[in-house]
């Protein structure tokens, strides 16, 4: 057994699975997060810190699961977190950008942090179990010596390089063809549902998307009944801004994932800030009369 501490800041849906995988995994782990109610669930079977200072201080190997890394560096940018990190490892699986994942490393070599960036493709309900992929970047030594117990969080944990933009490129793009195809098939089931064609015409005609997949992305679509146990429209907005910042980032036109981000502002506007992504469905369709 690998009995290195490890804390884990942010106890969302992502963090608490996370925190839960290591618990039962039988490892030494802090949790710490913004709203303390979330740390509940984990009294008694791991510790609870009063502040990031404090998880930091106490723990060999911190990682972070908050929104995005701005939320990520008001907790760590900070002289006290700094010193607290030092000579210890850190790994990143908030969602961001590429150049991000660069400055992230940049900043953890200036502080003396072993830095892992993690991309995560998986969901709540896989973290702990035999399935779901976690892609890292950072040094190969840092990875081989932490792998033990990221080893715990998924089925398939993969190691990318030092290139540390690589992982959240190929995350924005598997995501995005997904979300992508998920907005165009939900503006023409509006446009099928207006003219009174039900959703199977359409996809007996699509024989090249598989029909679980189209079945498992358009379920709330047909029920009008969208709760998240996954990732919230809240999530799925702030991981499209990244997206689109990713394409600025890199020169290309953010004008695809630009509208993504703008639909999903809509659904977050109409009230389905904790709906899962099938609400954008909401933002495509005309507004109910
Ligand atoms: P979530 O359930 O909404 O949790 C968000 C977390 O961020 C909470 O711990 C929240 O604290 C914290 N947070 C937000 N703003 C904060 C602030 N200003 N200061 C301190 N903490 C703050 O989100 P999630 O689904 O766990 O997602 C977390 C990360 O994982 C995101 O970057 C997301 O893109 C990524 N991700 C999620 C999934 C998924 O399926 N859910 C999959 C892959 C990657 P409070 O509890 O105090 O609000």
């Amino acid at each position: 057994m690998d009995d290195r501490s490890i804390a884990v800041v942010g106890l969302g849906r992502m963090g608490s699975a996370i925190a839960e995988a290591l618990i039962v995994a039988g490892h030494d782990v802090t949790v710490w997060n913004r709203t303390p109610e979330k740390t509940r669930t984990f009294e008694g079977r791991a510790r609870v810190a009063s502040s990031v200072v404090e998880a930091c201080r106490t723990c060999d190997v911190v990682m972070v699961c908050v929104l995005n890394y701005e939320t990520s560096d008001a907790l760590l940018k900070v002289k006290d977190v700094e010193r607290s990190l030092a000579g210890k490892t850190l790994v990143q699986l908030s969602s961001g950008t590429p150049e991000r994942a660069r400055e992230a490393a940049r900043w953890a070599a200036s502080v003396g942090v072993e830095y892992l960036d993690g991309t995560m493709s998986a969901g709540p309900k896989q973290i702990g179990h035999d399935a779901g992929s976690i892609y890292y970047t950072g040094s190969p030594e840092t990875f081989e010596a932490n792998r033990p117990y990221l080893a715990h969080l998924v089925g398939n944990t993969v190691y990318c390089g030092t290139e540390m933009g690589h992982a959240a490129a190929l995350d924005f793009a598997h995501l995005g063809v997904v979300c992508g195809t998920a907005m165009v098939l939900y503006n023409v089931l509006a446009l099928l549902s207006q003219e009174n064609v039900a959703a199977e015409e359409l996809f007996a005609t699509l024989p090249f998307l598989d029909r679980k997949f189209l079945e498992g992305i358009t379920q709330g679509v047909a029920t009008g009944n969208y709760p998240s146990g996954t990732a919230s429209m809240t999530i799925w907005r702030a991981w499209a801004e990244q997206f689109v910042q990713s394409e600025i980032d890199a020169s290309v036109d953010p004008k695809v994932p630009q509208l993504l981000l703008d639909y999903m502002t809509r659904s977050v506007e109409l009230g389905h800030d904790d709906d899962d992504l099938s609400s954008l469905y909401e933002a495509l369709r005309p507004p109910k009369s």
